[in-house]
């Protein structure tokens, strides 16, 4: 039980997240929405847009489709946080039928920091050798002393589930935990974020991995969109309506119609001729020449033009 089993990842000193089954990929997601706008086509292009296109809109259900069983073990302070993500199925070691282990968490001297004074939910700053063997020193007091507490009383056959609640929030537990992909990837959005603590940052961070490896498609399309992505609140974007400079919006309206052409283009290509009326219809308005000279002096990246298109109209919002 005190081993970490092979195909696990470790985590913390003695915790791990292994991965005991998942069902379904991107192909699950894919056939899912399917059902919902009809046949379509199967290529895999289409597929990782089709992903893209239902996690900009926040078509999440496809996204449910997809199941994650992992076996982890983690202080109870960590589960403390973990429990909170309601959606999952869990199944957890249990302290009133089995005796507890005399597994404790003791931090990397690295780890051991001071409170932060700006993010009151945070550490910050070097603590000194001194002050971190003392830290190490109290976490190793406190749990043996405590297990042995425990221990003592388990002998003289007092209940297990009244002793355990002398052992500290250190200690280890274990648990089956199952979830859909939705619902993981706004796990992993909270805790593998900078602001979730670090001890179960460490756990959301391998457990990304699976996630990564399983659905790769829609891993990116997360990234992309939530991770990365940016909204705005109405008094932000008010702002923006208000200060952003016209030109700056016509330069960007600009752009896009350049991206939009090469995406067009990179998707079928066209004759030199028939590039500039593409253009015009995207609502370039550079001259001929000009766009010519645009065009061939380096690289317009191709993106997806739906999305392209959305941005437009985004912008033409911001121009009051
Ligand atoms: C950095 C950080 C700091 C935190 N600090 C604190 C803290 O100080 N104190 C504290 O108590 N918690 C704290 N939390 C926990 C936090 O408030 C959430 O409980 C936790 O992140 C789970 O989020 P969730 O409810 O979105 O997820 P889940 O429970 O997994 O739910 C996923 C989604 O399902 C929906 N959902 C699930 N259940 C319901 C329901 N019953 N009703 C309506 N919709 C539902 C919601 O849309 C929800 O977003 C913190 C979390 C983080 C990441």
């Amino acid at each position: 039980m005190n081993d970490i089993p092979k195909d696990a990842i470790k985590c913390l000193d003695k915790g791990f997240v292994r991965l005991v089954d998942s069902m379904g990929g991107d192909n699950a997601i894919v056939q899912a929405a399917r059902v919902s706008y009809g046949k379509g086509t199967s290529k895999v292009s289409q597929d990782r847009g089709l992903i893209r296109y239902l996690m900009r809109h926040r078509h999440t259900t496809p996204f449910e489709m997809v199941e994650f069983k992992y076996h982890c073990k983690m202080p109870i302070f960590v589960a403390r946080q973990w429990v909170r993500h309601r959606t999952a199925n869990i199944n957890e070691y249990s302290l009133r039928y089995s005796e507890a282990r005399d597994e404790f968490y003791y931090p990397d001297p690295e780890n051991i920091q001071f409170q932060s004074a700006l993010n009151k939910q945070g550490r910050l700053g070097e603590v000194s050798d001194k002050l971190k063997k003392k830290v190490s020193e109290y976490f190793k007091e406190i749990s043996d002393r405590s297990f042995e507490i425990y221990s003592e009383l388990n002998s003289a056959g007092v209940a297990r589930e009244l002793a355990r609640a002398v052992l500290p929030v250190n200690l280890y537990t274990e648990w089956y935990w199952k979830n859909d992909l939705h619902n993981l990837l706004h796990f992993i959005g909270l805790r593998s974020d900078n602001h979730a603590q670090y001890e179960i940052r460490v756990f959301s961070d391998a457990m990304a991995k699976s996630v990564k490896k399983v659905a790769p498609f829609a891993w990116e399309a997360y990234q992309d969109y939530v991770v990365s992505g940016l909204r705005f609140s109405r008094v932000e974007r008010g702002i923006l309506e208000k200060n952003l400079p016209k030109r700056v919006i016509e330069d960007l309206l600009e752009d896009l119609a350049y991206q939009i052409t090469a995406s067009l283009h990179h998707n079928k290509p066209r004759t030199d001729k028939d590039l500039f009326p593409l253009y015009t219809k995207q609502e370039g308005s550079d001259s001929k020449g000009d766009f010519f000279l645009k065009w061939s002096s380096g690289e317009i990246q191709p993106g997806n033009v739906r999305e392209l298109r959305e941005f437009k109209i985004k912008l033409k919002r911001l121009m009051k």
